[in-house]
């Protein structure tokens, strides 16, 4: 009786599995794959996290695992890993050091930085929740 509802999630999740699948193969085609989906992120250009107003593919809430930093991540992406318990908020997998955390938005409104609108991530599935919004 749920079934159109199951085969939805089926799909969604079967996209997600691939998807994470490839990202871990062969990274350099599902880099390829992220520059076609994403094209020209000018991340690196900025030191830390974009919020202000910029449109971008990724609406600008990247944070990154910090490299040069002492601190590995920022606060409030520290504080969302902790009320998830370390585990990804879209795959509720956990999240391994040294991988790259975003921190997503729930309502897409990033003057919202309300615990409940923050959400840690896995990179590739914030990739994926962007993704999906941006084919809905
Ligand atoms: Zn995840
Ligand atoms: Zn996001």
């Amino acid at each position: 009786m749920d079934s159109s509802r199951n085969s939805l999630y089926h799909i969604q999740h079967r996209t997600h599995k691939v998807f994470n699948k490839e990202a871990k193969n062969d990274r350099y085609s599902s880099k390829s794959l992220l520059d076609k989906a994403f094209p020209t992120i000018p991340y690196s250009e900025n030191k830390f996290v974009c919020i202000k107003g910029e449109k971008s593919p990724f609406d600008g809430d990247i944070t990154y695992w910090s490299e040069r930093n002492s601190k590995l991540y920022s606060d409030e992406t520290s504080k969302a890993l902790k009320r998830q318990s370390h585990t990804c908020g879209h795959c509720g997998l956990k999240m391994l050091p040294g991988e790259k955390v975003h921190l997503h938005h729930v309502n897409g409104n990033h003057q919202n930085w309300k615990a409940k609108n923050l959400l840690a991530v896995h990179e590739s599935c914030h990739n994926y929740i962007h993704m999906s919004k941006e084919k809905s």
